[in-house]
């Protein structure tokens, strides 16, 4: 058996790419907001049912330009710890303190009731995250952001094209970044984007993503360079049109291993949410050391030892990070750190067949003791 790595990169036929590139050897307009960046933006913002995009060269980039645009110079902002290292990354670039608040148990996102306990004076913001694309309790969340006049920016890296009760998963929040990096359900490479409904916002982000030049002569912001590039946005044209084809592949896959793995005593495989319409970019699986008779590390051990990449997936806590001790209180979450030790995300993409979902599936009951 070839080995099974935890995701592969999507692919258009090569043929379809270079066809979408060839127009850049006569215009010679490789970035700089180009014919496919404006494109790419345009369909990226119909696919996700919002009224205004902005893309990126990274989802990073594009989730610091959330905070910055929003104005914040210090402060708190609340976020949970069970996230890839980008998400409170981003918060201590900008300057801004992580406070950080426990999970849920049943779908890994931040606990809102929860929240209310950790706002203080200096707090600015909440940042949830849509875990695996398990989407945050949103309706609660805006519901206190309201009432404490905070702002709310989703970190929706993993929930491209989700939908809550068929309300497009950018809509919600004071903006939402999607990533489109390459091991992410839709991907430009490199890239990402923040999507928004304040159209003021969209002349402050494009100066953000280019030095904070508004026009050649004039700089009113201080900022970077996180423009996404035309070869970028032709890989984002291209995979899109594949996206849906993809996306029942992926939801196929998904229910073979929920099929296969629901009987395994010690293996739970959270529950997927009713109002939400899944786009099925990640397969977790908790490990229960006692019922299953090996640990999470050793599972993954085991899986590693014939060939299959499994993910511990996100393992450490942020709020574990060695940059951050000292620097800022870190709160105890006591159920992300039960999470984040059972945790792992089994190997899930488009082109996986469903003979190798039966081999990890295979093992995953062999491996029980
Ligand atoms: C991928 C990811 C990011 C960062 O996205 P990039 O496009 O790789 O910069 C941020 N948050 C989460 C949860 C992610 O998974």
């Amino acid at each position: 058996m070839e080995r099974i790595p935890v995701t592969r990169s999507s692919m258009p036929p090569i043929e379809e790419y270079t066809e979408e590139i060839e127009s850049l050897w006569e215009s010679r307009w490789l970035t700089n907001l180009g014919e496919k960046h404006q494109r790419l933006k345009k369909e990226v913002a119909s696919y996700l049912g919002v009224p205004h995009c902005s893309l990126f060269t990274n989802g990073h980039l594009a989730l610091e330009a959330a905070l910055h645009v929003l104005g914040f110079q210090e402060g708190e902002v609340i976020t949970t710890p069970f996230t890839f290292a980008s998400t409170t990354q981003a918060i201590v670039q900008c300057g801004l303190t992580p406070v950080f608040c426990d999970i849920n148990e049943d779908d890994f996102t931040i606990d809102a009731t929860k929240i209310e306990k950790l706002i203080t004076p200096r707090t600015v913001a909440i940042l949830p995250v849509h875990v695996y694309g398990m989407i945050c309790h949103v309706e609660k969340i805006s519901q206190i952001a309201q009432i404490h006049s905070l702002k709310v920016i989703y970190d929706a890296a993993h929930a491209f094209g989700e939908k809550l009760d068929h309300v497009g998963i950018g809509n919600f929040g004071d903006l939402s970044m999607f990533s489109f990096h390459a091991t992410k359900v839709f991907h430009t490479i490199e890239g990402g984007c923040l999507t928004f409904h304040d159209e003021a916002l969209a002349g402050s982000l494009r100066a953000l993503k280019n030095f904070g030049m508004q026009s050649p002569d004039s700089v009113t912001r201080v900022a970077g360079n996180a423009k996404m590039n035309e070869f970028q946005a032709a890989m984002g044209l291209c995979n899109l049109r594949h996206l849906d084809e993809e996306l029942t592949k992926r939801r196929f896959l998904a229910e073979q291993y929920r099929k296969r793995l629901a009987e395994v005593s010690g293996i739970t495989i959270p529950a997927q949410q009713k109002r939400v319409q899944s786009n099925y970019a990640y397969f977790p699986i908790l490990v229960d050391e006692e019922q299953y008779g090996r640990n999470r590390d050793e599972l993954w051990q085991w899986l590693k030892e014939h060939e299959v990449y499994a993910r511990k997936y996100f393992y450490p806590l942020t709020s574990k990070f060695e940059c951050y001790q000292g620097r800022f209180p870190v709160q105890e979450t006591p159920i992300a750190q039960k999470v984040a030790i059972s945790v792992l995300t089994l190997p899930l993409f488009a082109d996986m067949t469903k003979e190798q979902v039966e081999f990890v599936c295979d093992l995953v009951e062999e491996g029980q003791r």
